[in-house]
């Protein structure tokens, strides 16, 4: 049978794309040394914590231009021993638009998490609803770069500092990322990446905590060691949260060409863009002024008034063309069954308007032109088939499928 071409493969026309396109594909695993690396480990009897991992310290803290980097097991670990060696009490400011680990790790340390909201066009932490959430219960606050889009760094940093608390950033999207001219990993009193298999950096597993500040790091070193400097006897109750040599291996090879994949992903970002902006109800993610994202996701927001259909049946068109898409982060923490009964019920507008929105596109740095281009008109398509004044371009089809996959009401 002869597939149309003009309609959604929801709607039973010819699927954009033979074979599933995945949403992310781990990047920076090609490294041809790297069985050799791994014999020298075994060879060399240090299997964690070692030459390797110091190696990999040395060459992220030149490429972050930060004086200390302290490598660790996950960003949740980095950001759980961040929060330990600070010695906080109280509340903790943190945005309800993130992966749920950046909360995970307040609650870790006995501490209370006060949601704030997001801003509209960054999707990351709002520095003036974070200032309407601060109290005298105050401890810390926590950014987050989402996607890999600098948070507002300058204002936090401002707020951190009227209310005398320390600002640590999530910072797992956002190694390569820049604001200020100054990499990510330089703002606020510590940053924490990661570098699990849809990041940009790739250790398998594996975090890495960024300061400018000496004592901290050093606290941290015995931290993600038990706490333990070698007496048995422990400064700080630690974890094992240690890097090991094998992990360290992938993460220096992770970092071989990360200017020109950081380069790619804002390439295919750009043209995602330029493909859709004529499509009614698709907005995007915008990058501050003077900031460069990683670009780690690409994401658009489906308002259905304008776009004709929902958001979560745009999910399921592009699951039909065989385009793999994620709804990250859906649902937002505050609305998770965990967070529901600790969020004090003050509202996050924008939070859940970009929750309900969000479709996150494949992206990863060897994505061709053509296949954006193809996700890009599968949108287009879907968009114009959703469009009830399109309905004259195909009426007797749409009548049809709309009947026997009952998408009336999306
Ligand atoms: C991936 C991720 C984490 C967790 O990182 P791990 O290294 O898996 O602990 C934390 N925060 C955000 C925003 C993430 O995307």
């Amino acid at each position: 049978m002869q597939l149309r071409t003009d309609l959604p493969a929801i709607a039973g026309g010819q699927p954009a794309f033979e074979r599933p396109v995945p949403i992310v594909v781990p990047e920076g695993l090609v490294a041809p040394d790297f069985a050799n690396e791994m014999l020298d480990i075994f060879r060399s009897g240090q299997l964690t914590n070692g030459a390797r991992v110091r190696r990999f310290e040395d060459v992220a803290a030149e490429y972050l231009s930060v004086p200390y980097c302290v490598a660790v097991s996950s960003c949740t670990s980095g950001l759980l021993l961040v929060l330990r060696a600070l010695g906080l009490r109280g509340e903790v400011i943190l945005p309800s638009f993130t992966f749920h680990a950046t909360a995970h790790s307040v609650i870790w340390n006995g501490l209370k998490p006060v949601f704030a909201d997001c801003d509209l066009e960054t999707f990351c932490l709002d520095a003036e609803s974070a200032r309407t959430r601060s109290s005298k219960e105050t401890a810390a606050i926590i950014g987050a770069h989402l996607f890999g889009s600098p948070a507002p760094v300058a204002e936090l940093e401002r707020l951190a500092a009227d209310l005398n608390v320390p600002l640590i950033f999530d910072a797992a999207h956002a190694f390569g990322s820049r604001a200020h001219q100054r990499p990510i990993g330089n703002f606020g009193t510590a940053e924490v990446f990661s570098f699990t298999p849809t990041k940009l950096v790739v250790a398998g597993e594996g975090g890495l905590i960024a300061t400018h500040n000496a004592e901290l790091a050093r606290t941290l070193r015995l931290a993600r060691n038990y706490g333990d400097e070698g007496t048995y006897d422990p400064e700080i109750m630690g974890l094992n949260a240690r890097m090991s040599e094998f992990h360290a291996a992938l993460a220096y090879g992770g970092l071989r060409n990360l200017e020109e994949r950081i380069e790619r992903r804002n390439q295919i970002c750009q043209r995602y863009r330029s493909n859709l902006s004529c499509v009614p109800g698709i907005q995007f993610q915008c990058n501050r002024a003077g900031t460069r994202s990683a670009c780690k996701d690409f994401s658009i927001l489906v308002d259905e008034t304008e776009f004709g259909e929902s958001r979560n049946w745009l999910c399921r068109a592009l699951t039909a063309e065989n385009i793999g898409t994620r709804r990250y982060f859906h649902p937002p923490v505050h609305r998770q069954k965990l967070y529901r009964a600790i969020w004090d019920e003050r509202p996050l507008p924008n939070t859940d308007r970009i929750s309900e929105r969000i479709i996150n596109l494949p992206l990863y740095s060897t994505l061709g032109d053509e296949e954006v281009d193809r996700i890009a008109g599968a949108i287009v398509r879907a968009q114009a088939f959703a469009n009830k004044s399109a309905f004259h371009l195909y009426p007797s089809a749409v009548t049809e499928n709309r009947k026997t996959i009952g998408m009336a009401g999306g």
